[in-house]
């Protein structure tokens, strides 16, 4: 049987796309490794959201061509970001590289491999599925049970950021049906998995194309002072509804979360939403990308600082408790020291309790390209450290409140100091004693009442006193396609910074 190895780089979206490349690839007949050494098909999935994970990429081809100099029959395959974006310039640089393949092209990768494995030359196929769009089911039959799993709600993006690639990688917005994305989140639950993110590029930009959602209360009711009623009418989309559908037609899914969503459809609605489903975890992660309104015009992210903090503090008194996190970037073409500040201003205004922060770096084929990177690296570094002790501020007053108080944890795997460790419904860490791991039923999946014990500087320490629901030691599992019992796919991630 032949292995292959998919490598990680980069977000939650390619994260996915690597699982559905895995269950294709078993499905055709491969074995996964995690040993890239082993592998007959390394795939690299990879980002081109900053110019250092592309860099990333080039260094990993050149490290792959010296084991194919030993071992010819290596098959390396591009696919992801870069892939997409460079198509068949990849190849003319990077002889080595034998199949590039976009991510609406994932289902034609066994068919792609077996063209190249009988002696065909090197392809590119990078087209996007715009006419007749279709989203790759997950097997979680054919990967390992995890306590938490993605679901992709759309792909796409039909904002124009001026900063970002993503447009040019990803394409238009294209949405899945509703019914479909239930489905996949009762197979999930059916497995054992206790917490799903939905996931997409604006993922509350949200419409189903099979028009079977309902109207959700809520939706073109109070506005915002801030912003005008017919920019507001525009920005309801059909996110909320279909968060209603799923907790209604999945009842035993525990957590329900989303990523990523548009400050600009943070509606009416939404908030409802959070409101009156329990389901919903007390935690938003929130792009903002600036606190600056000159900066913001500039990045055209379509709001101003005063629309996000009015929102954002709609929703967070709508849901008592609940935390926001953000992506920044800083040292954006023209940002002054004055600009800069505004971001740290709203950082603290809207209090963040954890972000994403990012120094500008430009991209090809984006509108601010036509701008003068002006801000130095030294002050773009400067900046971003000032950002973070920022945040590190507010992380640490928050994780500080929460000593003596009780939450429930989803344990979802061992930390680094071997215990057991999971997450609140605020996404906050928790780490277990090493007794409590020991106790009959706590495992990954198992959902834990704690007493919070002591705050560090990025997690939480708890006893445990109750397990509220147990971890399950058989997972039922539906028919597979699979004729011979395999071990699950193990995959390598890098992280880009
Ligand atoms: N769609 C999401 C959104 O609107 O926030 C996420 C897009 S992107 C995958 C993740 C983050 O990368 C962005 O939120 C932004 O902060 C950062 N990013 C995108 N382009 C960048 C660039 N050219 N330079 C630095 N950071 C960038
Ligand atoms: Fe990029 Fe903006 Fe789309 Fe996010 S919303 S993917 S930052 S263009």
């Amino acid at each position: 049987m032949p292995q292959f190895c998919v490598v990680t780089f980069g977000c939650q979206m390619n994260a996915h796309d690597s699982s559905r490349m895995e269950e294709v690839l078993i499905k055709s007949g491969y074995r996964a490794t995690s040993e890239v050494e082993q592998a007959d098909v390394v795939v690299l999935n990879t980002c081109s959201i900053r110019e250092k994970a592309e860099q990333k990429l080039r260094s990993e081809v050149g490290r792959l061509g010296l084991v194919k100099r030993r071992k010819p029959e290596l098959v390396i395959c591009v696919a992801g970001c870069v892939a997409q974006q460079e198509g068949d310039r990849l190849i003319k640089s990077l002889p080595q590289i034998d199949l590039v393949i976009g991510p609406d092209n994932i289902p034609e990768l066994p068919a792609l491999l077996a063209n190249i494995e009988t002696g065909g030359l090197p392809q590119v196929r990078t087209v996007f599925d715009v006419e007749t769009p279709a989203f790759l089911a997950a097997e979680p039959s054919l990967g390992p049970s995890l306590a938490s799993a993605y679901v992709t709600v759309m792909k796409g993006c039909n904002e124009r950021c001026s900063y970002c690639i993503v447009p040019h990688t990803r394409g238009p917005e294209r949405y899945r049906a509703s019914g479909e994305i239930v489905a996949e989140i009762k197979r999930f639950v059916a497995t054992g998995v206790r917490e799903i993110t939905l996931l997409g590029q604006t993922v509350n930009s949200y419409r189903d194309p099979s028009s079977a959602l309902e109207v959700a209360p809520g939706v073109g009711s109070k506005q915002f002072t801030h912003t005008r009623f017919p920019v507001a009418a525009e920005d309801e989309s059909e996110f909320a509804a279909l968060l209603r559908a799923i907790a209604e037609q999945v009842p035993d899914l525990m957590r329900l979360r989303y990523t990523s969503p548009h400050p600009r459809h943070l509606t009416p609605s939404l908030i409802l939403a959070h409101q009156e489903l329990p389901v919903l975890c007390r935690h938003v992660h929130m792009p903002v990308q600036s606190g600056s309104d000159r900066v913001l015009r500039r990045m055209i992210r379509r709001y101003t600082s005063a629309e996000f903090i009015e929102r954002t503090a709609a929703l967070k008194e709508a849901v008592p408790g609940l935390t926001l996190s953000s992506d920044m970037i800083v040292g954006f073409p023209g940002e002054t020291a004055e600009d800069f500040e505004a971001s740290l201003e709203l950082v603290r205004t809207v209090g963040f309790v954890s972000l994403f922060g990012f120094t500008y770096s430009q991209r090809p084929f984006t509108p601010a390209l036509k701008l003068e990177d002006d801000v130095v690296d030294e002050v773009k570094s400067a900046r971003l450290a000032r950002l973070f002790d920022v945040v590190d501020g507010n992380k640490e007053r928050h994780l500080r409140s929460l000593v003596g108080s009780e939450a429930q944890v989803l344990v979802d795997g061992p930390s680094k100091a071997g215990n057991l460790s999971g997450r609140t419904q605020r996404n906050e860490i928790v780490h277990l004693s090493a007794k409590d791991a020991e106790l009959p039923g706590c495992g990954v999946g198992a959902v834990v009442q704690v007493q919070i014990e002591q705050a560090f500087k990025n997690s939480l320490a708890a006893r445990l006193t109750r397990i509220v629901v147990p971890a399950r030691s058989t997972i039922e599992r539906p028919l597979t396609v699979q004729s011979t019992p395999q071990a699950a796919p193990q995959r390598r991630q890098l992280q880009v910074i």
